[in-house]
């Protein structure tokens, strides 16, 4: 679809409160470059225009401006999709970002947020209130997508996916309407909202929340160990994991150690708890390694509070990246041997295997669409600077996933490559659910306003 050129119209929408940045005009380019997380992909692809909105009433506004014109709407939260998925070709980019206010009613324990909320700064507001809210790993990702594709966050092991946690999602369909999502009101709309994922067929500009007690504290352990290391703690790692309680996160990275650049394991476990000695309680089967296995530096461990978890997980930002993920039901320790003699070509580049105590899977809600998860994710992620790396980047993605392929019994909507062909997304849904996640969006979004699945 061609750009259309500059018109009237366009003022109008932004004369009701949008900024619109036109393609071809001074400061699309960075506009478009701002709203994309994958430098490999920020300008990959060309919209007409990209439309930021800070209320619903504009978001809908938009909406029924690209119906008048013949666009399509390409919803955006934090950009943060590995594939790019909100930039497509032609049509309007609409950018929910800025939809980000919070209203906690604290007594109810549910909130009110704007789609565009970090996970971050929702996190420090309900500390205020002494509540919680299950929230993705890393410091700027938007509940935005994160809700729509189910949402693996922290103490995930304890409240589910953080789908679940989702009671009514505000919505501008694709007939230009504002409507509230829940269990009786537009049920197919939230059933479908809660894990299609990437080409969900209607913008979400609010969630209503449900809310936990803030835990008193959260405990976690580190140690790093040389990746040759792998055979002499495989075996352990699966014991410690089954003897774990399901509330135990356990993180087992692969890359390039911090301080000495050696290929490594990272064993990363975590817990909340009522006081320190209960979550310590909850990692103890993990505090004595085996000697055999070589460590390198010392072993971190202590108390820290839920609100600063996230910092367990940096993940920096500015660079070229490639991503895959999937699903498994094997052993941890067998998920590690397949994949430790694969170092990344780029530093910042890591596996990332991430178990629950007792290898049980995340509680997927009872009635939505999120209906394909595993005891154990593995997500690929290849960092690097220069588009010289590409080719060697996203060849070991490939690799290290093609290594996996015998253990793996799905993938997430939320991290895998969807680009790869339709049998991908195949493999993040139930046939079932795929089949009525087609007939919703056919139902609700007749004549493809929003672009399906990257
Ligand atoms: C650093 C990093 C850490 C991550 N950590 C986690 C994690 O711990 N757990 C986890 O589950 N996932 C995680 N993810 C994956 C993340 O959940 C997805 O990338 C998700 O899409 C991010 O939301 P977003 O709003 O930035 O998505 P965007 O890239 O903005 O959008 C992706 C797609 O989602 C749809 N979409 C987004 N917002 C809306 C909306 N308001 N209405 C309708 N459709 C919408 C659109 O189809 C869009 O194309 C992480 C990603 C990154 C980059």
């Amino acid at each position: 679809m061609a750009p259309p050129a500059p018109d009237d119209s366009f003022d109008k929408l932004a004369g009701k409160g949008a900024a619109v940045h036109l393609a071809g005009t001074s400061g699309f380019d960075q506009a478009r470059d701002r709203a994309i997380w994958n430098k490999r992909l920020a300008q990959a692809r060309t919209p007409a225009a990209i439309v930021s909105v800070d209320c619903a009433e504009q978001a809908a506004e938009a909406v029924r401006f690209a119906v008048s014109n013949g666009l399509t709407v390409s919803p955006r939260g934090g950009g943060h999709n590995y594939e790019a998925s909100p930039l497509r070709d032609g049509g309007i980019l609409l950018d929910l970002g800025g939809l980000n206010g919070v209203e906690v009613h604290a007594e109810k324990r549910i909130a009110k947020v704007g789609a565009g909320i970090l996970g971050s700064a929702l996190s420090e507001e309900l500390a205020r209130h002494r509540l919680a809210f299950p929230i993705g790993h890393c410091v700027d990702v938007a509940l935005s997508g994160y809700l729509i594709a189910g949402g693996f966050g922290w103490n995930a092991g304890e409240w589910g996916a953080a789908c679940a946690n989702v009671e009514a999602i505000e919505m501008v369909t694709a007939a230009g309407e504002i409507v509230l999502a829940n269990a009786d009101n537009h049920p197919e709309l939230f059933w479908a909202a809660r894990g299609n994922g990437p080409g969900f067929f209607a913008a979400a500009t609010a969630y209503h929340l449900k809310l936990h007690p803030l835990p008193p504290t959260a405990y976690a352990w580190r140690a790093a160990f040389a990746a040759t290391s792998a055979p002499e703690l495989a075996e352990w790692l699966t014991a410690a994991v089954a003897a774990a309680p399901a509330q135990t996160e356990v993180g087992c990275f692969l890359f390039a150690h911090w301080d000495t650049g050696e290929h490594a394991i990272v064993l990363r476990v975590s817990a909340c708890g009522d006081n320190e000695a209960d979550a310590r309680e909850k990692i103890a089967p993990f505090t004595a390694p085996p000697r055999a296995a070589r460590m390198i530096g010392e072993v971190k461990e202590g108390p820290m509070p839920f609100t600063e978890l996230f910092k367990l997980s940096p993940m920096p930002a500015g660079k070229r990246v490639a991503a895959d993920h999937m699903w498994s039901d094997a052993a941890i320790g067998d998920l590690l041997l397949a994949v430790h003699e694969l170092p990344a070509p780029s530093p910042d580049s890591t596996i990332d295997i991430v178990a629950f105590g007792g290898h049980t899977p995340v509680a997927a809600p009872e009635n939505a669409a999120l209906t394909v998860s595993g005891g154990t994710g593995v997500g690929i992620y290849a960092l690097w600077d220069d588009a010289a790396g590409d080719e060697a980047n996203r060849a070991w993605v490939r690799r290290v996933d093609d290594a996996l392929a015998p253990f793996r019994t799905g993938r997430y909507v939320g991290e895998a490559d969807l680009t790869l062909g339709p049998q991908r997304r195949g493999e993040c849904f139930t046939p079932e659910a795929l089949e009525r996640l087609e007939a919703i969006r056919r139902r609700y979004d007749p004549d493809g306003l929003f672009p399906p699945w990257p």
